[in-house]
């Protein structure tokens, strides 16, 4: 993830990509709509398949990154370094607060984050250009099945 990414004022909404819209990304786009939850690579590899899609790994990696360069999909890394990609919902600044056994994922406030930033860039002397942080936890359905 571009460490700009979150802090752009305004994301592409996907319809908006015009030119860049290659039959692809419109692919894993609307594949990523439909898994609606943070998926490596490979899990969406495996759903463009399932859908029919003839595409290489390869060029989902690539796809999901080009993607990503341009703030059409969110790109999370876990705490075990995969690296999870979600199609994001919203345009404005966010956080996610997300599942580490399924991969839902809840767009939330930054809260208080969003002043501390400012407060410890300034504290520096820094020009703030971005923050991040992103919270873990088991949602309910996953709590619920280890029950
Ligand atoms: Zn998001
Ligand atoms: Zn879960
Ligand atoms: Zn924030």
């Amino acid at each position: 993830m571009s460490p700009q990414s979150q802090q752009r004022p305004q994301r592409q909404p996907i319809p908006k990509l015009g030119p860049r819209m290659t039959r692809q990304r419109t692919a894993v786009v609307e594949t990523l709509r439909d898994i609606d939850k943070f998926a490596s690579a490979k899990v969406i590899h495996r759903a463009l398949e399932d859908r029919g899609e003839k595409v290489g790994l390869t060029t989902v990696y690539r796809t999901l990154q080009s993607l990503s360069d341009i703030d059409a999909v969110d790109v999370l890394q876990t705490p075990d370094g995969e690296t999870l990609y979600r199609y994001c919902l919203t345009d404005h600044h966010h956080h996610h607060l997300v599942c580490t056994k399924c991969g839902r994922s809840e767009e939330v406030e930054g809260g208080p984050i969003e002043k501390w930033a400012e407060l410890v860039a300034a504290r520096y002397g820094y020009e703030l250009v971005a923050h991040d942080a992103e919270v873990y936890g088991i949602c309910r359905a996953c709590q619920a099945a280890s029950a």
